[in-house]
């Protein structure tokens, strides 16, 4: 089928495809644009794919089956994780953690104990570390042993230069995590900033059919989740990329439910899904028990995390926390309220008050949810349904003459790097005057972008409408290497051949852009080679 812009732009099923991108519905891509990936919900399941990764090792046995992780690093602590296995009693669980590989020099030492009551998992920070420094650590319970971890504290002080990955999206059903597993390798990382939809809820079947799912029905309850934790940290990539790196993560909502908002969520009916409130519960105690972040009160996850005079990382939380409902469109009377919150005043005032304080050269706010204004259609779940909020943020930055904000994003399965004005009516796409802070978008690790029909068409769009968009790429998955110094945040998105066969998983570099530091503006950047001073990945 052919299908002119005009009727894309007209509206349509293909405008409510597009609307629906990144939020993951029944049929988003569907329209006749030959998207395979997304079946219609409540179809029968494919036969499930029962390759095996060939790099996954023999099964896992005894009390370490889901790996170690380690997370939200500050100079004197950081979090580290595990669980116990097949555990039905209370286990007691001891820690260690080492200046070297071999846990020759012993720095730290704990123990803690687990039980049912949390699924088993262990979340200890340990504390009396110096900072910038790599450990290795272990756990060990049960007379048995847990695999060697790595970890990095952050910087104090003076620093020079710092190199996370950005990653988010990973629907299991859609393939394999080749993402999860290049990251892994890279030995040169301070930590993977993740930005959510790190699981999906769904059933087998219902949103990619490459994989299959544990349990194989949409998820719902708190063993439900707990279980698709499990399935996730069952997978060799993931579970690598843990164990050689701290993890700073956020939530988006597949976590809980597609396009979900405090009360509530997109596909969520009381009928089918029983009522919200417990069901956010059981998503939020789950993510809380399987997930490396230092816990805010009520389990919140807003919080900062400052790397030294170099960057502060302020992690917020777009979907759940203080989200109204999404507008039902443009003619939504509700869509111009000043009081329309994607924050909530609280974390609107915690996110300025760090803006306006922070003593870190870059501001690197990690969340959610597109910033950037979408041509031709309006994304309601983005902050382009939030624009009230949007315009305050903004304006405060500008006011306040706060330099060298960046915007992480994640959620919309596709590459983007974008100048954000206060006001678009004062940008200058020719110079990017006007702009007051820059927006990087990691695509999806397997998620689903737009398809190869749809991606044509809207790129035409993109590129005759909205040049704040300095780099664009609608189709690829991958991640993003964020390679930081007192001059300049330096963007790579890299991008992976094919995630539907695991035998794949080759990774290129898609583009390479600059923000220089003063200036909130991408420009064509070399990619920094990576670092040779790296400590020696776990063994
Ligand atoms: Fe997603
Ligand atoms: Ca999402």
């Amino acid at each position: 089928m052919t299908i002119s812009r005009r009727n894309l732009l007209r509206g349509g099923s293909t405008l409510v495809a597009l609307t629906t991108l990144g939020c993951e519905t029944s049929s988003p891509l569907d329209a006749g644009l030959e998207d395979t990936s997304t079946p219609p919900r409540d179809t029968p399941a494919p036969e499930p794919d029962v390759r095996e990764q060939p790099d996954a090792g023999p099964p896992l046995t005894g009390p370490f089956q889901h790996g170690v992780a380690s997370g939200d690093p500050f100079p004197d602590s950081v979090v580290l994780w595990t669980r116990i296995s097949e555990a039905s009693a209370a286990v007691s669980v001891d820690y260690e953690v080492a200046e070297d590989p071999a846990f020759a020099s012993i720095v730290a030492t704990g123990s803690v104990s687990t039980d049912a009551s949390r699924d088993y998992t262990v979340k200890v920070i340990a504390e009396g570390l110096a900072s910038a420094t790599s450990y290795y650590y272990r756990f060990v319970a049960a007379g048995e042993t847990s695999t060697i971890g790595r970890t990095r504290t952050a910087p104090e002080g003076d620093v020079s230069r710092l190199r996370f990955a950005v990653a988010s999206c990973s629907s299991l059903a859609h393939g394999y995590f080749h993402g999860y597993r290049r990251i892994a390798e890279r030995a040169d990382l301070d930590a993977v900033i993740h930005l959510g939809d790190y699981i999906y809820e769904y059933g087998t079947g219902q949103y990619g059919r490459i994989r299959s799912y544990q349990p194989d029905h949409e998820i719902r309850s708190l063993e439900d989740y707990r279980i698709r934790y499990a399935q996730y940290r069952g997978d060799a990539d993931l579970r690598e990329a843990h164990r050689q790196h701290p993890f700073i993560t956020t939530w988006d909502d597949h976590e809980s439910a597609d396009n979900a908002w405090r009360d509530g969520a997109n596909e969520h009916t009381d009928e089918k899904d029983g009522p919200w409130a417990p069901r956010l519960a059981a998503a939020s105690q789950a993510y809380r028990e399987w997930m490396p972040f230092r816990e805010g009160e009520g389990g919140r996850l807003q919080r900062a995390l400052v790397y030294g005079n170099l960057i502060e990382l302020i992690v917020l939380d777009t979907r759940i926390w203080g989200r109204d409902l999404q507008a039902s469109g443009s003619g939504d009377p509700t869509l111009l309220d000043e009081d329309r919150q994607l924050l909530g005043a609280d974390q609107e005032a915690f996110l300025l008050g760090r803006l306006e304080g922070s003593t870190a050269r870059w501001k690197l706010v990690c969340q959610q949810v597109m910033m950037a204004t979408l041509p031709a259609f309006l994304n309601t779940d983005q902050w382009d349904g939030y624009p009230a909020q949007r315009r305050r943020v903004l304006s405060a930055i500008e006011d306040g003459g706060i330099s060298d904000v960046v915007i992480l994003t994640g959620d919309i399965h596709s590459s983007w790097a974008a100048e954000i004005a206060a006001d678009p009516s004062t940008y200058v796409p020719a110079t990017g005057a006007g702009a007051v802070a820059v927006e990087l978008v990691a695509p999806g690790i397997t998620s689903p972008g737009f398809s190869e029909g749809l991606a044509a068409l809207y790129t035409d769009i993109v590129n005759d409408e909205a040049p704040h968009f300095r780099f664009f790429e609608l189709v690829h998955r991958g991640y993003v290497i964020l390679d930081v110094d007192a001059d300049r945040c330096q963007s790579t998105w890299m991008h992976l051949d094919d995630v539907t066969d695991f035998r794949a998983g080759v990774e290129t570099e898609a583009q390479t852009l600059d923000c220089t530091s003063g200036t909130p503006r991408w420009n064509p950047g070399e990619m920094a080679a990576a670092r040779s001073d790296a400590p020696t990945l776990a063994p």
